[in-house]
């Protein structure tokens, strides 16, 4: 279950319960503004690319690979 073990937090590397995609509390709420953004993106353009995605939402090219990663979205790995 989420939030029961502890992880060393992907953006900031503390030791923290995990709040969702590997992340602390300070740091999965920027994540997840993120990943809206980049949602909104990708919904709206067909095939984009991710350094077309990371160009237009200003998200890193770093975290738009986690996010594909994670399954959260579906980009084209280029
Ligand atoms: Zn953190």
């Amino acid at each position: 279950m989420k939030g029961n073990h502890k992880v060393w937090c992907d953006n900031c590397g503390k030791l923290t319960p995990n709040m969702g995609a590997g992340l602390c509390a300070d740091c999965f709420p920027s994540y997840r503004e993120d990943y809206i953004k980049v949602r909104q993106y990708v919904k709206g353009t067909h095939e984009a690319t991710m350094i077309e995605t990371s160009h237009a939402t200003g998200v890193s090219i770093n975290r738009i690979r986690k996010m594909v990663r994670e399954r959260a979205i579906s980009i084209k790995n280029t």
